[in-house]
């Protein structure tokens, strides 16, 4: 933590993080948008109190019109900052506690993209499911794909946890998922009381609040979160794209334009899905490919940066200017080298522990 501050204190300090925002604002009309999932820690403050001074904060669909159709909807403005849209993706209960009692109170726009077959659900996220269960075993092992893991074993609670992720991840259909997950829980005698989940997800009410506020728009990210990619039903994946828009449409009675793909990197999308929700109707879709859009951005591949709520703002305010995108290989580079013991990379890397995380744990939603 101590070590990021200073890698992107520097940055600040030489001018290079205005140098960059400078450069992004000369180089014509770019749309940055940034796409997190939880709202949780002190640091969000921080992060929307830093774009509000530096960017034209907007909603993602006004952000998109103004850079595709800039002759009907782009206005003469004094403001000449970069266009930055925030966007959350999942529809976690905290989108709602934090990140809306903090739009209202520094008026800041953002938009939600929400997975209706978990509303109300009271069911868990999959991907939270691994760690879930593991923690809440009632059996001392477990034989799981040809292995048999030690429950008392931390070492072994951990490769548990990631193989149940993988299984997850890798469904072929939502319905053989839901099934693995209720064996799953036989298997490891997981008390009742701790299959549902209280707090997770948002309710209706609470999205109903936030879109009558103003400050919060919504899209749709699937009926069940499913990986695209791994999908093998046409049929399965044109019913996730086409009725989480229906739904959504019917419950805020507004268009619902904008789809933001599960996990969102190409591998987890697949071609089939880009021309699905094409068909489907959707203006625009959202990636988590990193990078900055411009006027000739695919409109159903745009690209997002991810950013951790917990990270200190120095974080995101070198994302934003084009920073750590340019490091970004480097670190990926450096990590490969660690593993050869290179010191100086080793050194890089520390000081990017978080960045590093953060892009970790934002790969499992
Ligand atoms: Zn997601």
């Amino acid at each position: 933590m101590e070590e990021t501050i200073w890698f992107y204190g520097i940055c600040r300090f030489t001018g290079l993080m205005s140098m960059g925002r400078w450069l992004i604002r000369k180089a014509g009309s770019r749309v940055i948008i940034l796409n997190y999932h939880r709202a949780s820690g002190r640091n969000l403050r921080s992060h929307l109190l830093y774009y509000k001074r530096h960017y034209r904060i907007m909603h993602l669909e006004g952000a998109l019109k103004e850079l595709f159709m800039p002759d009907k909807y782009q206005e003469k403005r004094q403001d000449k900052r970069t266009i930055l849209v925030l966007t959350f993706d999942d529809g976690f209960k905290d989108n709602y506690t934090n990140a809306f009692a903090l739009a209202k109170e520094l008026q800041v726009p953002f938009t939600v993209f929400l997975i209706p077959g978990y509303i109300g659900s009271r069911r868990r996220f999959w991907w939270l499911e691994g760690d879930h269960l593991v923690n809440h075993a009632q059996v001392q092992e477990i034989l799981f794909e040809k292995r048999t893991y030690n429950l008392k074993l931390l070492a072994d609670r951990t490769e548990l946890s990631q193989a149940i992720y993988r299984r997850l991840h890798n469904a072929r259909t939502v319905s053989d998922r839901e099934a693995f997950l209720n064996d799953l829980r036989t298997a490891l005698a997981v008390s009742p009381e701790y299959i549902k989940d209280n707090a997770g997800a948002l309710t209706w009410e609470e999205i109903y609040e936030m879109q009558e506020s103003g400050w919060v728009s919504f899209g749709a990210h699937t009926m069940h979160h499913p990986v695209l990619a791994e999908l093998t039903e046409t049929l399965e994946l044109e019913d996730e794209i086409n009725q989480s828009r229906l739904i959504l449409q019917q419950k805020l009675g507004k268009p619902i334009d904008i789809f933001a793909y599960p996990l969102g990197k190409m591998k987890h999308i697949g071609e089939e899905a880009v021309k699905t929700v094409e068909k489907a109707g959707y203006s625009w879709a959202v990636t988590t490919e990193p990078g900055i859009n411009t006027p000739k951005s695919h409109p159903h591949l745009l690209r997002r940066i991810v950013i951790n709520a917990e990270s200190n703002w120095v974080v995101p305010a070198a994302f934003t200017a084009g920073i750590g995108l340019i490091f970004l290989p480097f670190f990926a580079y450096g990590k490969a080298l660690l593993s050869k013991g290179v010191w100086f990379y080793s050194f890089l890397i520390t000081s990017n522990k978080q960045l590093m995380e953060g892009t970790k744990s934002s790969e499992r939603c």
